[in-house]
């Protein structure tokens, strides 16, 4: 098997993998493409913690070997791999609630991610993709059930309003889906481009944090402020923001594609005695993720992603770095293996 580990930050290689599984009845499953995303990014220059690793958040691919318990999943059928793993360590796992660890691992930091030929893994975490959904779509099931992770911790009721601080793909995605759960999504961001696109996904509400955003919020909903706010700690705003936005005893979630430092002040919080909470999984979601996409609950046509071949993971990597320190941002980028 062979991949690109990230050695140290800024030392990518391609080199050999070893197969870690060993264990009887694993599938193998050719990996056809994978996406490298902004954790990709902090993992390479060095703010996340990921040494001597494989990169690559995400992947889908083809079943070369079938193992055991895959059923109807055999050879040659296009399948999605679960990228985050309970850590099978901690007081949950041991209680048989792995959807419950506190320290679940993350494909491309904790273990090898997906930017390898081939990956070999257990059953419980490969998930048949219908034709219906295309591979771009498929890479996308992380965030569209760590979003569904948001909605079903916030109780979302139908016609509420839910404010969104953070314009990024997973806003954009959350915004789609919580339209789905006929609430009422505003999103606040900073990044024009990134504005326009969800504009462009459908969402009618959404705010430059330059612009006016408070009496905006104010005014849509006739004065009361949002009950249930969302801060996406991957965008630079500050979290005085989602405070700001939130009513008296709203509930407001906390989270993030990764965990990026941020430092707040709760003396707003605590004046409105809000009900702050983390969620950084989708863990157990996959299925319904899938269905979801599978039913055009969302659309993903309109975040601009871009692609590249194998060969150039590299010279991907530098550039993703480079756009990150110039405009605080990165484009998504879908790696060709084949
Ligand atoms: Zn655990």
């Amino acid at each position: 098997m062979n991949g690109w580990k990230l050695i140290k930050p800024f030392k990518i290689e391609r080199s050999d993998v070893e197969d870690k599984s060993g264990a009887v009845g694993v599938s193998k499953i050719k990996i056809t493409k994978s996406l490298l995303t902004l954790s990709d990014v902090l993992a390479y220059d060095g703010e996340i913690e990921a040494e001597n690793v494989v990169i690559g958040s995400f992947g889908v691919g083809i079943i070369s070997e079938a193992g055991a318990n895959l059923f109807e999943i055999e050879k040659g059928k296009r399948v999605f791999v679960e990228a985050t793993r309970p850590c099978n360590e901690c007081y949950n796992c041991m209680s048989n609630q792995p959807h419950k660890c506190s320290n679940l691992l993350v494909a491309g930091e904790d273990f090898d991610g997906f930017l390898r030929d081939f990956v070999s893994v257990d059953a419980e975490s490969i998930y048949l993709l219908p034709d219906s959904i295309t591979d771009v779509e498929a890479l996308y099931i992380g965030y569209v059930s760590l979003a569904l992770s948001i909605v079903d911790k916030l109780e979302i009721k139908k016609g509420e309003y839910v404010a969104i601080i953070g314009s990024d793909s997973l806003a954009v995605i959350l915004a789609q889906l919580l339209i789905y759960y006929q609430a009422v999504p505003i999103i606040i961001g900073e990044n024009k481009e990134e504005l326009e696109i969800a504009k462009k996904s459908g969402i009618y509400y959404v705010f430059d944090i330059e612009d006016n955003y408070l009496k905006e919020v104010f005014n849509i909903t006739g004065g009361r402020l949002a009950k249930k706010s969302v801060y996406i700690s991957d965008s630079d705003i500050s979290v005085s923001k989602a405070f700001a936005v939130s009513s008296f005893n709203a509930s407001v979630a906390f989270t993030g594609t990764m965990n990026k430092n941020v430092t707040a002040s709760f003396s707003q919080a605590v004046k409105k005695q809000l009900n702050i909470f983390c969620v950084n999984t989708g863990y157990g979601n996959t299925e319904s993720s899938i269905n979801l996409i599978a039913n055009k609950a969302i659309d993903l046509s309109n975040l601009e992603i871009a692609t590249a071949p194998y060969s150039d993971v590299p010279e991907v990597l530098s550039k993703m770095e480079n756009e990150l320190k110039e405009t605080g941002k990165i484009h998504d980028t879908v790696i060709n293996l084949v």
